[in-house]
């Protein structure tokens, strides 16, 4: 094992977000932390996508993937029972497409939803939260103008409607010009990966998203929050 202990999982997640099933090899398992492959689509979790599911098949061996995380590497956490494979296995990966088609949705969605708030209110994003098919999203906004939620809504159905295409990019450190502030990223990262909703929304992330905006769809606007000074909140949903 030697020789895998230097390796480290290759990120298929981010080279394509519609990659569901594909082959690897166990590289180490680590009863503590989980299972390591040395080829992953299983997205670990961060920038407020939570981490995918799914199996594990080897052998005619099933086991249940609960959940990923980053430590050093990308960790697969099997349910609690499951087999492990052990180290230097071949199996098939595939993810729960239910749960990361929705959330690839909602991402794409909360970047629409930011794109729509800041263009039409020139206001800055404090937060958010998602889940499938769920989000919500603070702005530093006082007093909210008649109809906001409203105007809001159609603004939305309506980027949803024009079809932006979201492109994935990665640019120098130096050359990303965005809005995401450059001290919120990791240190020593000398290549930023962009997602842009072309003529919308340009922020710096290491999510999973839709190809387009059409693919968010029936997009709702639920409430808005006054949370307090400067602060409200919009919920979503997607149906
Ligand atoms: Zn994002």
């Amino acid at each position: 094992m030697g020789q895998t202990q230097d390796m480290h999982t290759h990120r298929l997640d981010l080279e394509d977000a519609t990659l569901r099933e594909w082959d690897a090899t166990v590289l180490h398992v680590d009863p503590e932390q989980g299972i390591v492959l040395d080829r992953s689509a299983f997205y670990p979790g961060g920038g407020g996508q939570p981490p995918d599911r799914g199996v594990l098949l080897w052998g005619g061996v099933r086991t249940r993937i609960a959940g990923a995380r980053r430590g050093d590497d990308v960790y697969l956490v099997p349910e609690e029972g499951d087999p492990l494979p052990p180290a230097g296995t071949s199996v098939t990966g595939a993810l729960d497409d239910a749960r990361r088609t929705a959330l690839m949705r909602t991402h794409s969605a909360m970047h629409l939803l930011c794109g729509v708030v800041s263009r039409d209110y020139g206001v800055a994003v404090t937060g958010g939260a998602m889940d499938e098919l769920t989000g919500r999203m603070d702005f530093a906004l006082d007093a909210l103008p008649e109809g906001f939620l409203d105007t809001v809504q159609h603004a939305c159905l309506a980027e949803v409607a024009a079809d932006r295409a979201i492109e994935v990019s990665t640019v120098p450190r130096a050359e990303a010009v965005i809005k995401t502030a450059l001290d919120l990223l990791p240190e020593g990262l000398e290549v930023v990966r962009i997602v842009d909703i072309v003529g919308l929304d340009r922020q710096a992330d290491g999510g999973t998203h839709v190809a387009s905006t059409r693919f968010i769809g029936d997009m709702r606007l639920l409430k808005t929050e006054n949370k307090g000074k400067g602060f409200r909140r919009i919920r979503f949903a997607l149906s």
